[in-house]
C-alpha cells in the first residue's frame, strides 16, 4: 500500500535524523527506583515531584472511589457524567488557590492538555478583538490552544518584559490573554510573574499562568506558584495539573467565576469529552490533603534539600548546570550526539534520565533533564552526582 510505505519513509527520515523516541514499558509503581526489562534503574525523569504517586492513601482512596462511584463517569459533564465527587474536588480546588484570585471557582479537565486548549480557546475563540501574547517557552498545548484559537497572537522573546509591554501597548484588542508557564518545564525556572501581573493590570489583559510544575511544590502550604509570589488579581486564570506533584491525573483551571462559567459554556475540550472516572476525583482529594498538611511540608522540604545538595555537589566544567532551584535540573550538554551518549551510558549504569534534544530545545541546547523527587533520599542524588561528574570527564 503506498500510504504505509509513505508513512514509512517519513519514519526513516526520522530515524536518519537520530530523533526516533522509543518508550520503554516500566514493569513497577511509579518511585525513585522502577524496574525495566528485569533491571533496577534509579529513575530521575518523572514528574511526580513528591512521590504520591504510589501513596498508600491515595490508593485506599482511589478503592474507596471506585466501590462509591464504580468505573466509568458514563458521559461527559453537560449530559450525565458531572458526579458528586467532580463538584466536590472543584470546590476543594477553588479553595485550595482561591487566597489568590477573586470570586475563586474551579473547573477540572481529563488532563493539563485539555486545561490548556480549553483556557486559551474558551477566552478568545471567536472574537475577533481578541489577542494573545504568548511566553516564547511554553508547553507545547499551550502552544496548540493558541492555534486552535485562530486569534492574532505574538509570541514575547523568554521573560522579556520590555518586549512584552511593547507589543502589549501597541494592541488595540479588547481582549488581551498573556499565557505564560510558571516554571519552565526544560530549564526549571521561573517566570517573573509579579512583574507580569503588573503589566497584565496595567495593560487591562488576562494573565494565565501554567503552573504544571508548581502546583504542590511552590509555596508553603503547596498552593503553588501564586503562593510561592504571593500574588492576588482578578486578572488571574490559574491551571494546575494533578498528574505531576498531586500523585494522579487530570487538571483545572481557577479564576473569577465568570471565566470558570465562560468555559463550561463554550470550552470544546471541556464539553466533548467524557469525564474522567469519579474515582480519580475522590482520590485527588485525599492527594490535596496531603498536599496541604504537614505530609506535604516535610516532602517539599526534603525536595529543597535535595536540590541543594546537587546544587553543592556538581562539580562540571563543559556541562552546565541550569540556575534552577525548582525540581526540574537540567544540565545543558548543547551537543545532540554527546547529550545521546550521555543518556545512554547513565542507563547502562542504572541511571534513567531524561535526554532532551531538538525540537524540544533549541537548536545547540540539548540537554540531561534530571528531575528530583521527594521519593529519592541523599543516596540516590550522591549516586548521581558521582554518575555526572564522572562522566563528563570520560567523556572528553
Ligand atoms: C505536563 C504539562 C502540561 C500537560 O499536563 P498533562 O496533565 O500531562 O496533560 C501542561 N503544561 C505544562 C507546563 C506541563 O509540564
Amino acid at each position: 500500500m503506498d500510504l504505509i510505505k509513505r508513512l514509512n519513509q517519513q519514519l526513516q527520515a526520522l530515524d536518519d535524523q537520530q530523533l526516533i523516541r522509543k518508550r520503554r514499558t516500566v514493569n513497577s509503581p511509579c518511585g525513585a527506583r522502577v524496574n525495566v526489562d528485569g533491571r533496577e534503574l534509579l529513575a530521575f525523569c518523572s514528574n511526580d515531584y513528591l512521590g504520591l504517586a504510589n501513596h498508600r492513601k491515595i490508593k485506599l482512596a482511589l478503592q474507596e472511589g471506585a466501590a462509591i462511584y464504580g468505573v466509568g463517569s458514563g458521559a461527559s459533564h453537560l449530559i450525565s457524567g458531572h458526579v458528586r465527587a467532580h463538584a466536590m474536588l472543584e470546590e476543594r480546588l477553588a479553595e485550595f488557590v482561591g487566597a489568590h484570585l477573586e470570586k475563586p471557582r474551579a473547573i477540572s479537565f481529563c488532563t493539563g492538555y485539555m486545561a490548556n486548549l480549553a483556557v486559551i480557546t474558551g477566552l478568545t475563540a471567536g472574537d475577533k478583538e481578541a489577542e494573545i501574547f504568548s511566553e516564547e517557552l511554553n508547553h507545547a498545548s499551550l502552544i496548540d490552544g493558541v492555534r486552535l484559537s485562530r486569534v492574532k497572537a505574538h509570541v514575547y522573546p523568554h521573560a522579556d518584559l520590555q518586549a512584552l509591554e511593547v507589543l502589549l501597548k501597541a494592541s488595540h484588542a479588547a481582549t488581551k490573554v498573556v499565557v505564560t508557564d510558571s516554571v519552565f518545564s526544560m530549564d526549571g525556572n521561573l517566570a517573573p510573574l509579579p512583574q507580569l501581573l503588573a503589566l497584565c493590570e496595567q495593560h487591562n489583559a488576562w494573565l494565565v499562568v501554567d503552573d504544571a510544575h508548581g502546583f504542590g511544590t511552590l509555596g508553603d502550604k503547596g498552593h503553588g506558584a501564586l503562593e510561592h509570589f504571593n500574588l492576588r488579581s482578578p486578572y488571574l486564570v490559574y491551571m494546575g495539573t494533578l498528574g505531576k506533584a498531586a500523585g494522579v491525573g487530570g487538571a483545572f483551571i481557577a479564576a473569577h467565576e465568570t471565566v470558570i462559567e465562560t468555559l463550561i459554556q463554550k470550552a470544546r475540550p471541556y464539553i466533548f469529552t467524557t469525564a474522567t472516572p469519579p474515582a480519580l476525583a475522590h482520590a485527588l482529594l485525599t492527594s490535596l490533603d496531603l498536599l496541604e498538611g504537614e505530609e506535604g511540608a516535610t516532602r517539599r522540604a526534603q525536595l529543597q534539600a535535595l536540590v541543594a545538595q546537587l546544587d553543592d555537589g556538581l562539580r562540571l566544567e563543559r556541562w552546565q548546570r541550569l540556575p534552577s532551584k525548582t525540581a526540574i535540573q537540567p544540565i545543558l550538554i548543547g551537543d545532540n550526539a554527546e547529550t545521546m551518549r550521555a543518556g545512554a551510558a547513565l542507563y547502562e549504569q542504572g541511571l534513567w534520565i531524561g535526554a532532551i534534544r531538538p525540537p524540544t530545545v533549541a537548536p545547540g541546547t540539548a540537554r540531561l533533564r534530571v528531575t528530583l523527587s521527594a521519593a529519592h533520599n541523599s543516596m540516590d542524588v550522591a549516586k548521581l552526582i558521582g554518575a555526572l561528574n564522572a562522566l563528563e570527564r570520560d567523556m572528553k
